[in-house]
């Protein structure tokens, strides 16, 4: 692989500086850590931010621009909007999505894609709870993929609640309110999604020897959106868990570089701009502290893959880049580095 790109939804920076993360904080030490700045509001959130980090483009261009979730499907997509896992495919790379926020309804991408939030999962005895958003798409790319996904839910609000509960969101918004037993619910699906997307993430990624590999987690954001009502001992185990979650795909896949990265911050109700980009491996600088900005992102990938031409508006983040050439040799390095570092035997 010659890139692993990892979302972790509305992770602040500053939360991200705060809790032990001990395997991110290693590697973006040795590599880049920088504040990811997202877009101002009304673009500040999960559906136009992840689909300009896919094209290159800013929300009006691209068509996705709706605050609410209901919004968030290709179908908003202008014409000719094309993303970056289309152009690599063009140029005889093969990408494969789990979990790409506003991949629904599908358009297929080689070898394969497992749509993203918020894909409307549907499931006996329970509403779709995304109403507007239409059922009946393909959820997956190429279509026997379904065998391998199992029960995999996208996010927290495609489980069915106990009985007690009106509907999906009723847990989510107790939990907000207080109370504890709602917020061990909401809690025990966080875990239950993360390590399902992680599990599709370490058997599709192997299935399929692609040259870049994309898994985004959403859970990080309903984490920040809880806010206080989670107790910071909860939050540090959980963030633990997202930590070892990603070493153990950095480590299982061995992708010559990896980008760690979210869509914008997110503390109790209202997001904030300074998300996160993490970076590691041979292209990228070491000890990198900088900012980068949304459009920076799509460039800085196509670039990395070696297939960057400058149609889009901004150029690669070459601040967060190795200067120079990057060494044809790359194969085994991020080993090398991870091994030094106390990673692997
Ligand atoms: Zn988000």
């Amino acid at each position: 692989m010659k890139l692993l790109f990892i979302g972790l939804d509305g992770l602040s920076f500053d939360i991200f500086e705060e809790f032990p993360m001990p395997f991110l904080h290693d590697m973006s030490d040795e590599g880049v850590r920088a504040k990811f700045m997202s877009f101002d509001d009304p673009y500040m959130c999960t559906g136009p931010v992840w689909t300009s980090v896919q094209t290159g483009i800013r929300p009006e261009e691209h068509g996705v621009t709706e605050p609410g979730a209901a919004g968030w499907h290709t179908a908003a997509f202008k014409d000719n909007v094309k993303t970056i896992w289309r152009r690599m495919n063009e140029k005889g790379l093969s990408c494969g999505l789990i979990n790409y926020p506003v991949t629904y309804p599908l358009r297929p991408v080689d070898p394969f894609v497992v749509c993203g939030f918020p894909a409307p999962w549907e499931h006996e005895g329970t509403q779709n709870p995304w109403d507007e958003v239409q059922f009946g798409g393909e959820l997956f790319w190429p279509p026997e993929l379904k065998e391998h996904v199992g029960g995999f839910r996208s996010a927290w609000m495609n489980y069915i609640p106990p009985e007690e509960y009106e509907d999906t969101h009723e847990p989510y918004r107790a939990a907000q309110e207080g109370d504890p037993e709602s917020r061990n619910y909401i809690m025990a699906l966080l875990h239950r999604s993360l390590h399902e997307t992680a599990r599709l993430a370490h058997i599709l990624l192997r299935r399929y020897e692609v040259d870049v590999g994309v898994s985004i987690f959403m859970e990080t954001d309903t984490l920040g959106h809880l806010g206080s009502a989670v107790p910071a001992v909860r939050r540090e185990e959980f963030l633990h868990e997202v930590d070892n979650v990603v070493r153990e795909l950095v480590l299982d896949c061995n992708p010559d570089n990896v980008i760690v990265m979210s869509d914008h911050g997110c503390w109790g109700q209202p997001h904030v701009k300074e998300g996160i980009f993490l970076a590691f491996g041979p292209a990228f600088g070491a000890g990198v502290k900088a900012e980068v900005e949304v459009l920076d992102v799509a460039p800085t990938i196509l670039y990395l893959m070696g297939v960057y031409e400058p149609t889009l508006p901004r150029e690669p983040a070459y601040r967060v880049l190795k200067s120079g050439q990057v060494e044809e040799e790359a194969q085994g390095k991020i080993q090398d580095r991870l091994r030094a570092m106390g990673y692997l035997e």
